[in-house]
């Protein structure tokens, strides 16, 4: 199947992306943290990452959304460091470890893409990108060279600045961001980041421009797209209903939509008091029904009879 970055490379465009990207490490201002910092020369920034991406792991997944995985399972390459840094991270080593994960040049990356698809994973899932777009960029230049033609996931957490994302447009298939928070209070109390609202708003609405909704070909895989996920948070439904409301008056009813309830505590979750404890069933199926009465009809449901056994109802 053919990915959207076969035609920014065939006309050169792929090669001047990743350079641009790449100068900005000098003084990062990848992401809205805008650290400034010189990754080129070692400094690393919220991230904690310098000029190379490191991978964690990568294979395939099947615990991904029903049009992501298929029979051949999601290709999910898990990234080092992240620019958000939630203290409730369920990676947290991950993604706030240090010196986690092996260092990968661009053939290094384009070798685990191209690993991936010989597997017959259905798409390459970059989880946790924000922070190395440049690598990736540069990385999808030697794997399209050898024939990666499976999309592109940028599977993220929408806390991304305009100016990057204007890099990823016609490189990346099928946007997925998890949307994590409506209030500038919460975004600063769990994640220290109380823009997130703001820039997660614009990045929604840019990369919906960019992808469209979510298209699925006749076999039930992904084909380009947005994916919106959300995670329902202890005590924070009223700003699941907001961010659902979003979605639905600003982007489309027509948004795919994964709402997910399986938070838990983990990282540094145990020093707020309210995160200890897992959302309520009745908190998860108010939000199913806010999301069916603001018309959102396309809800991901992987295995829903399961999950309502798990939460109780
Ligand atoms: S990508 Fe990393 S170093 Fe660059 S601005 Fe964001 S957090 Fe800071
Ligand atoms: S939950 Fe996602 S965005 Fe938040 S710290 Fe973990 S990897 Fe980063």
């Amino acid at each position: 199947m053919p990915i959207a970055a076969y035609a920014l490379h065939a006309r050169g465009l792929l090669r001047e992306r990743a350079d641009r990207a790449h100068r900005m490490l000098a003084c990062c201002t990848l992401c809205p943290r805008r650290c400034r910092v010189d990754r080129l020369a070692g400094e690393t920034g919220r991230c904690r990452t310098g000029a190379l991406a490191r991978i964690a792991s990568y294979g395939p997944h099947f615990g991904e959304e029903a049009p992501l995985v298929g029979v051949g399972g999601s290709g999910t390459v898990f990234l080092a460091g992240c620019n958000l840094c939630c203290c409730f991270c369920q990676n947290y080593d991950i993604s706030q470890g240090s010196d986690s994960g092996q260092e990968v040049d661009a053939r290094g990356f384009a070798s685990v893409m191209l690993e991936l698809q010989a597997m017959g994973c259905h798409n390459i899932n970059l989880v946790t990108p924000s922070h190395v777009v440049p690598q990736i960029l540069a990385a999808l230049i030697p794997a399209l060279d050898a024939g990666l033609d499976i999309p592109v996931v940028f599977n993220c957490s929408g806390y991304e600045s305009a100016e990057t994302l204007a890099l990823l447009a016609g490189a990346v298939d099928i946007y997925m961001p998890d949307v994590k928070f409506w209030r500038p209070e919460t975004a600063n109390r769990y994640a220290e980041a109380p823009d997130y609202p703001e820039r997660v708003r614009e990045a929604l609405a840019i990369m919906h421009r960019q992808v469209g909704d979510l298209d699925i070909g006749p076999d039930g895989i992904a084909r380009a797209g947005l994916l919106v996920r959300h995670l329902l948070m202890p005590g924070l439904l009223a700003e699941t209903e907001a961010i659902l409301g979003f979605i639905a008056t600003t982007l489309s009813p027509a948004t795919y939509v994964n709402l997910m309830a399986q938070y838990h505590p983990c990282g540094r979750a145990g020093q707020h008091e309210e995160l200890r404890r897992t959302v309520t069933g009745e908190a998860y199926r108010r939000a199913l029904d806010t999301a069916r009465t603001l018309g959102l009809t396309r809800l991901d449901r992987p295995d829903l009879a399961r999950l309502l056994r798990r939460l109780g109802l």
